[in-house]
């Protein structure tokens, strides 16, 4: 698998790229910021862009959506919940449940259902590697404060990640952290979210 993280914009974004080297098949993780950049990332690594996946579906992971989609005809994936949110929009879109897989060539993105920050949080997990959009950032969480978070729902979100083995490596939406990436492994030591009780979570 070729994967590449690429920071981009005023607003510490990660976009991703995830390519299977066989068919040259890629898809771009999040659409927020300058979509020639991240089209001419995928091209280095002689990749096409056929997909485009969303974490979720606020304005710093779909500003681009529109310019990406015209740039590479790519197929869009977005949580049911965000289909609805970005209905409208005259782009046509697939709308992805918890458990469904996405298909990069021969590179398969499992979709896990991670609301709380808003309706439409997903995260994919593509081999060893978990993008966690704003769900899981290094050492911290999405904003839960905001319309359409639930504190109820996030809590419930990380209890899911949690379960997953301590070696899988976190790609979070922001560079917000002390390192880029992580593991389930670091983060269930070191973020206080992911440390918490279900009483110390809701204090
Ligand atoms: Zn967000």
């Amino acid at each position: 698998m070729i994967f590449e993280q690429i920071e981009t914009g005023n607003m510490q974004n990660f976009s991703y790229i995830v390519g299977d080297e066989k068919t040259k098949e890629a898809a771009i993780i999040d659409a927020g910021w300058e979509p020639e950049r991240l089209v001419k990332a995928a091209e280095k690594h002689g990749l096409k862009v056929k997909k485009i996946l969303l974490t979720h579906t606020h304005f710093d992971h779909v500003n681009s959506l529109a310019k990406l989609h015209k740039l590479t005809g790519a197929e869009i994936f977005v949580h049911e919940e965000g289909a609805r949110e970005l209905e409208g929009k005259g782009i046509p879109m697939k709308a992805l449940n918890d458990g469904d897989e996405v298909k990069i060539g021969k590179v398969k993105a499992k979709v896990i259902y991670a609301p709380g920050h808003s309706p439409s949080n997903v995260c994919y997990l593509i081999e060893n590697k978990l993008i966690t959009g704003d769900t899981l950032f290094v050492e911290n969480i999405g904003r839960i404060d905001l319309p359409g978070a639930s504190p109820e729902d996030m809590y419930e979100s990380l209890q899911k990640l949690k379960k997953l083995p301590d070696n899988i490596k976190v790609y979070p939406g922001h560079d917000y952290g002390s390192k880029k990436n992580s593991t389930i492994g670091y983060e269930k030591k070191h973020n206080p979210f992911m440390k918490a009780s279900r009483q110390e979570f809701f204090q």
